[in-house]
């Protein structure tokens, strides 16, 4: 097998689960190495603030302690580029920043951290008038130069808006596939070889033609796997089996995550559900039935993260699964999502989309903002919304 100077490995077995591989090159993360047939990777992120970092070095070493190979940090501000200096002092895990728009405090945190998520549609938003391409290979200088590979993180709620306009509104894939594809050419241009990519979707099918589609055109490039807003347990972790199931029995996926929407203090749960989903593919336990989507009602919920604008949120997640039992035979779609930055884009294609501020919900039916409502008013606002969605049906 292939190795590189200085690679430490996680385990001594290069495929503990005995899954088939696809032939992806390695990509080094910290002491972890993913792709090549190195062991398949658990990941996932902190949902604490990034300034707290007391709470913040103590939820990463508990995700690291139950098996993390990587704890993913968000960092949006200066204040949350200083506070991540000093939890790398606290903690040897390997560390991901999540970038949205401000990309240029990679050059902050690169010296900080292992790799660099950033996320195609975002980019777009921050500096308007400056080409992507430039954003890209400033990341992929300030990535070289600190050792850091980069993970291009595609989402299905926040495609880049120039390629959402290139094909027709139904199509959710193709804007996808041709951001990650036109992003890993420009890295491959600019020599930089240490990423890999994502493409998540919160519908377990579109993940797995999404990734099928884009390993056509390059097998080369190891992926990361997850479904995004995958929601509470256990919908949530069914939901992931379906699709990294589906794909990991296919040789497809190097490094997973299970983001799951939970209480802060219950993340090592992405750990535990993500190291059962390879376990099952191995054993043969995960079948390829996919089709959640029009079964009955179906809640995505974000797996909340430091952005996260009221500590409310997951009991908010759990009081809509509880108060929408009543229209379970719908094949209605209900989006709750914890902030406002991410909020509005992922919840555009539900029926019913709520995503949270400080002190208020925002509401909307069939992508159309209702208006923000408090926290004791929201439930009985959304009901009524709900009703009128399944009157429609009737
Ligand atoms: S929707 Fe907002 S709070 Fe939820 S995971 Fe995404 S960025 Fe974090």
């Amino acid at each position: 097998m292939f190795s590189m100077p200085g690679e430490k490995m996680a385990t001594t077995d290069p495929n503990p689960y005995q899954l088939p591989r696809n032939p992806t090159r390695s990509v080094r993360i910290g002491s972890v190495m993913i792709g090549n047939g190195h062991p398949i990777m658990v990941q996932s992120m902190c949902a604490t603030k990034t300034v707290d970092v007391e709470a913040t070095v103590s939820q990463v070493n508990h995700l690291a302690g139950a098996g993390a190979g990587v704890v993913r940090i968000a960092v949006d501000t200066q204040q949350d580029a200083e506070a991540l200096a000093e939890i790398r002092k606290q903690t040897d895990a390997n560390l991901s920043v999540d970038l949205q728009e401000n990309y240029r405090l990679a050059a902050d945190v690169a010296p900080l951290v292992d790799k660099i998520r950033y996320n195609p549609g975002h980019l777009f938003h921050h500096e308007r008038e400056r080409p992507w391409q430039e954003k890209v290979e400033f990341l992929a200088n300030v990535a070289g130069e600190h050792d850091c590979a980069i993970r291009v993180g595609v989402n299905c709620g926040s495609v880049d808006p120039a390629k959402r306009e290139k094909f027709a509104e139904n199509d959710s894939i193709g804007p996808m596939l041709e951001s990650a594809k036109d992003h890993c050419e420009l890295l491959d241009r600019l020599g930089f070889t240490q990423y890999c990519v994502s493409l998540k979707d919160s519908d377990p099918a579109n993940v797995i033609e999404v990734n099928r589609r884009f390993v056509l055109d390059r097998p080369d490039v190891p992926l990361h796997l997850g479904v995004t807003e995958a929601g509470m347990p256990p919908e949530g972790i069914e939901k992931t089996r379906l699709a990294l199931g589906h794909l990991l029995r296919r040789g497809i996926g190097d490094t997973i995550r299970v983001s799951l929407t939970v209480p802060s203090a219950e993340k090592g749960q992405e750990i535990e559900a993500g190291r059962q989903i390879l376990e099952d593919v191995a054993a043969g336990r995960i079948h390829d039935d996919v089709g959640t989507k029009e079964q009955g009602l179906n809640i995505i919920s974000c797996p909340s993260c430091s952005r996260v604008e009221n500590e409310a949120f997951v009991e908010l997640a759990q009081k809509v699964r509880n108060a929408t039992r009543y229209a379970a035979d719908y094949p209605l779609t209900i989006a709750v999502m914890g902030c406002r930055v991410n909020g509005p884009g992922e919840t555009d294609d539900a029926d019913l989309g709520l995503w949270c501020g400080p002190s208020f919900v925002n509401l909307k039916r069939n992508g159309a903002r209702i208006g923000a409502f408090s926290y004791d008013e929201i439930l009985p606002r959304m009901k009524e919304e709900l009703d009128i969605l399944i009157a429609e049906r009737a």
